[in-house]
């Protein structure tokens, strides 16, 4: 298909990238329908009435790619700082250094003990037999003394989803699997270990929270940028997308980054039923983000602290004051931001959450109770879709919904639009943007989306 009119749903880290390359190549036909006023997504920040600036959750960017690389050095210029992490586990009543499982040594010595000899027995009673779920995969992995004490209930807090509902096919680079030597290591010799995993340093934006990147991105699609314009429908038969104020899109390729599910849903005809079951099986879970703002320093160097314990509500909280000191009105305050999933496997009233945030701040001994009249700001974000849960349905369903968009020209990429958590972060969504261009425009191949059903690679369009 030559010059094709392309339509993008969304002006995420994701629609921003497919618009950025666009404009990149010179290319002319195309633009962007965003739902809200703003740019960003899920990776937008918000400075409150207070001055006090909040992520949707705590950010952390590190980059698997170049061309990543390369825009964001561009867009950041010399307004950044370099972070080295520095993340911690609070259980027991004490900070332990993450990864949990390589650093047991400091907890009580029951857990030490629980968790050492089911490492073993794991290593050694391994069956060879595959896991039918993370629940399995944690237990034939870890054991179940790692799996009891950290594992399972850190999971739950953070999917809100039971974990036999989940595959593990996810974990690549993102669960660090246990060394019995190692373990032991640790337990005898005291040895912390920390720098496992990708993202040991890691960059931030001096100003203006993980948004100031995708807010830099705006210039180069403003022109093609329609904010304010939620699309309320989407005909795959006609190729048009009409949007609430009642105007028509029609497209030759259509590129989707909201979510999945709502893609299927805005769908006027034509979807086989096999389709819409196959969306109804995708799950998610959501979120309340708390940003507490106090008025003193945070007398910590922290980035971030796991709670895998149920007795507070949040399973993270960063120490988003440590990145930057002009994310707080005045650099001697400190803001805590933390997460808390919700889902219908585990509901989180609104009403409390950020009155029990405070709790949670004080019971684990990150607040103290004079804190409390130090309180210069309360900030709650509760996205309905946070994580896209890589349930044990997932693939089936992709492999039925994602082929039969791309026989329909439509491309469906990004965190929630790709519903592929292990390539759901803001490094991936941008590249499956600008991929798409390049498959589209240029005939080449995508080489971060993760295809799960027959023909869907290579279905593609010229
Ligand atoms: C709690 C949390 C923590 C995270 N931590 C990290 C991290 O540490 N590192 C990292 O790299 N990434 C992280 N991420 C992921 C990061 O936010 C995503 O990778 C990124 O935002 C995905 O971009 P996207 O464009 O695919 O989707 P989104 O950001 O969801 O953007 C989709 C866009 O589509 C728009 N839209 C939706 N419906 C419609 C409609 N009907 N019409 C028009 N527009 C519509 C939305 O308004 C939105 O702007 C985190 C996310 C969360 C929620």
């Amino acid at each position: 298909m030559d010059d094709p009119r392309i339509v993008i749903i969304g002006a995420g880290p994701t629609g921003l990238g497919a618009g950025y390359r666009l404009n990149e190549l010179g290319y002319d036909d195309w633009v962007i329908l965003e739902a809200s006023d703003r740019v960003g997504g899920l990776a937008t920040s918000f400075t409150s009435e207070n001055g006090f600036t909040y992520d949707v959750g705590g950010h952390v960017m590190f980059s698997h790619y170049p061309y990543y690389d390369d825009l964001v050095e561009r867009l950041m210029g010399d307004e950044y700082t370099t972070l080295n992490r520095e993340a911690w586990v609070w259980m027991e009543d004490r900070f332990i250094p993450y990864p949990f499982q390589n650093n047991i040594g400091g907890l009580e010595p029951q857990t030490v003990f629980d968790c050492v000899t089911g490492a073993v027995r794991a290593r050694y009673e391994a069956s060879g037999a595959a896991p039918a779920n993370f629940r399995e995969w944690v237990l034939a992995t870890m054991g179940d003394g790692i799996a009891k004490h950290f594992m399972l209930p850190y999971n739950f807090k953070v999917w809100a989803t039971p974990p036999e509902l989940m595959n593990y096919v996810w974990i690549g680079e993102r669960v660090a699997v246990v060394d019995v030597e190692d373990l032991l290591r640790n337990v005898l010799f005291e040895k912390p270990e920390t720098q496992w995993g990708p993202n040991s340093t890691f960059k931030y934006p001096l100003r203006g929270g993980t948004g100031f990147l995708y807010e830099g991105m705006r210039k180069y699609v403003e022109h093609r940028l329609e904010l304010s314009t939620p699309v309320a429908s989407v005909d795959p038969v006609a190729k048009v997308v009409t949007t609430a104020d009642g105007r028509r899109w029609p497209y030759d390729v259509l590129l989707n980054t909201m979510p999945l599910t709502k893609l299927v849903d805005s769908m006027t005809s034509g979807v086989p039923g096999v389709v819409r079951d196959a969306a109804g099986d995708l799950v998610w879970s959501g979120s309340h983000i708390v940003g507490i703002g106090v008025d003193r320093p945070a007398l910590s160097s922290k980035n971030w602290i796991y709670f895998p314990e149920p007795d507070v509500p949040f399973y993270r909280v960063t120490y988003l004051s440590n990145y930057s000191p002009y994310l707080t009105p005045r650099p001697d305050q400190t803001i805590f931001l933390t997460e808390t999933s919700r889902s219908r496997y585990k509901p989180e009233d609104p009403a409390t959450i950020v009155e029990r945030v405070v709790d949670g701040l004080q019971a684990t001994g990150l607040m103290e109770e004079s804190d409390r009249d130090l309180i210069a700001d309360r900030w709650l974000c509760s996205p309905d879709m946070s994580y896209p849960v890589p349930s044990v349905g997932r693939d089936a369903a992709l492999g039925t919904i994602q082929p039969w968009l791309r026989s329909h020209d439509i491309w469906s990429r990004g965190r929630f639009g790709g519903w592929l958590y292990e390539i759901g972060n803001m490094d991936h969504s941008a590249m499956q943007g600008v991929e798409f261009v390049n498959a589209v425009l240029r005939g080449e191949p995508e080489t971060v989306w993760i295809p799960r059903g027959e023909g869907e690679a290579g279905a593609g369009i010229r």
